[in-house]
């Protein structure tokens, strides 16, 4: 059977090699793992590069450690705000929510926007309307504020994944809270296709984490796709040359993790550190958060 690669990122930031403790890594580690093997067996059985990647990011929205979900950052309001998407590299269909209150997983709203609606954005109470409908989780505003915000930890990034199934057909997901103390209806690149997001069979499939204004506005995710489809780029010169080149010129911070259609991996970042990791076939799952 062919091979099937899935990569997962639980965001870019001011990690710093002091703050994290030895226990605190342990449990970003831990994570990082519980995410590639979940998105992983639906691989290894000969499921889709769209569920591994939506059930491999639940794993990040149920856990109260990453900006994304359960531990999305809170608005100016005290209120959390989520955004993501979720694009299928094989039909180009692509689906999003953004400034959702009540839902538990949002990435499970954005693919019933591609999967269920003509839509590709769905946004506030649009997307929690038909979350609702389709019988997704709704929670309290209580669910979001968990005790990590009252103790002002360092809080990790947005989250995400990209994956090769055994078919040939990639796919691309992100989900975040945004950025911490964001005015209300702030929307970032996560949601955003092409920015934060994109997949695309012929080349690779892209998701990012860092400043989102500066990854909408270098369109960082299909820059990534643009190179190597007009440039003739490989996938780590492009993932490299749109963060080290564009996006640090622009004066942006973050990272993408991508994959392409022949199972090349690169997770380029310009931040201190990047949690992340990737799973090849039925190979051991590697996870890092500095440079390697
Ligand atoms: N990119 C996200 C945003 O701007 C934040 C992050 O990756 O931490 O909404």
């Amino acid at each position: 059977m062919a091979s099937f690669v899935l990569v997962v990122h639980g965001g870019a930031g001011a990690l710093n090699r002091q703050t994290i403790t030895a226990k605190l890594n342990c449990q970003y580690m831990a994570k990082l793992k519980q995410s590639l093997e979940t998105g992983s067996s639906i691989l290894t059985d000969g499921g889709s590069s769209l569920d591994a990647v939506e059930q491999a990011i639940k794993v990040f929205e149920d856990s109260h450690l990453f900006n994304a979900g359960k531990g999305a950052v809170l608005n100016k309001e005290g209120r959390a705000e989520l955004d993501a998407s979720i694009m299928d590299g094989r039909t180009h269909q692509a689906g999003a929510v953004a400034s959702v209150t009540t839902i538990r997983n949002p990435i499970s709203a954005a693919r019933l926007v591609m999967n269920k609606t003509p839509h590709v954005m769905l946004v506030a109470d649009g997307a929690e309307e038909i979350a609702r409908e389709a019988g997704l989780e709704i929670v309290g505003l209580s669910y979001f504020q968990t005790e990590k915000h009252w103790l002002h930890l360092e809080k990790a990034g947005t989250v995400g994944a990209v994956a090769l199934d055994r078919y040939g057909d990639l796919a691309a997901g992100t989900s975040t809270g945004g950025i911490q103390g964001k005015l209300k209806g702030r929307v970032g690149d996560s949601p955003i296709i092409g920015a934060g997001t994109y997949a695309d069979n012929e080349t690779c499939a892209v998701s990012a984490t860092g400043q989102g204004e500066y990854f909408i506005r270098q369109v960082v995710a299909y820059d990534i796709v643009a190179r190597m489809r007009y440039g003739g780029c490989a996938l780590k010169e492009a993932a490299w040359e749109a963060i080290h080149g564009t996006l640090t010129k622009s004066g942006g911070k973050g990272g993408v993790i991508a994959v392409d259609k022949d199972g090349n991996v690169a997770m380029p970042f310009n931040s201190l550190g990047m949690f992340r990791g990737y799973v090849k076939n039925d190979q051991q799952p590697y996870t890092y958060i500095f440079e390697e």
